[in-house]
């Protein structure tokens, strides 16, 4: 079968990355989160004195940024983690001083032009699924495949509180509600590669529809493509 890339984009907590890895798996493909590369960067500058009283360096950032490696390696779960100079940092990534910061530290032109850059490399083999804001429209617009995805306000802050309380945290409906209106607000409102939806994108909204009802609504598309 044709192997093509796929770009899928939307707001945050709208299970884009659920359906992208479970995806890839089933066309065994490559996934790469683009979020999660972002999250690694935040992180970096909350570890480094980058971020200091809810303010970002971005000049001192932006003179690091070759001292930041990124990657994903498989865990013993079998489970892709991302790793910041070779140590897995998958937990700190996802906790809510770095989701709090990260839409700050991904609207620096830099910081864009140097992962964009990486993600291109990653995919440009094809037969990719990748997730993020500005994939279908910066970061690979000629992928064969654009999904835009949307779901309820109250659902997609029920599925992150559920994730990060399954994961240990102690976090609130509202903080998480915060969180996501905040960075939905920030990502689409930035100057550099806003969330956009691409008029080439097909809408999935998962609002009412099971995992399995949206892997298979995608596969459909796939087949459509590639056979
Ligand atoms: O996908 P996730 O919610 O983990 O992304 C975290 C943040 O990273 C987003 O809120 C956004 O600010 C940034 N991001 C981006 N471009 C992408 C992917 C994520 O700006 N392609």
């Amino acid at each position: 079968m044709k192997q093509i890339i796929i770009a899928i984009d939307g707001y945050s907590s709208t299970g884009k990355s659920t359906l992208a890895k479970t995806l890839a798996k089933r066309l065994s493909y490559k996934y790469i989160d683009t979020g999660a590369m972002y999250r690694v960067v935040a992180l970096f500058a909350l570890q480094n004195g980058f971020i200091k009283s809810n303010s970002i360096d971005k000049v001192g950032l932006v003179s690091c940024l070759d001292k930041i490696k990124i990657a994903f390696q498989i865990n013993n779960q079998g489970k892709s983690e991302a790793t910041l100079n070779g140590l897995s940092v998958e937990s700190e990534i996802r906790g809510m001083e770095v989701s709090s910061y990260v839409s700050k530290v991904s609207v620096i032109p830099e910081v864009r032009e140097l992962l964009v850059a990486q993600q291109q490399e990653m995919g440009k083999a094809k037969g990719v699924v990748m997730d993020g804001r500005d994939i279908a429209s910066v970061v690979f617009p000629t992928a064969e495949l654009k999904l835009f995805m949307t779901a309820s306000e109250e659902i997609r802050v029920q599925r992150r509180l559920d994730e990060m309380i399954s994961n240990g945290r102690k976090v609130t409906f509202e903080e998480v509600r915060a969180n996501l209106a905040e960075r939905d607000y920030l990502d689409t409102h930035r100057a550099i590669a806003p969330l956009i939806q691409t008029e080439d994108a097909m809408v999935l909204d998962n609002s009412s529809l099971s995992r399995e009802e949206q892997l298979d609504w995608v596969l459909g598309k796939v087949k459509a493509l590639c056979l």
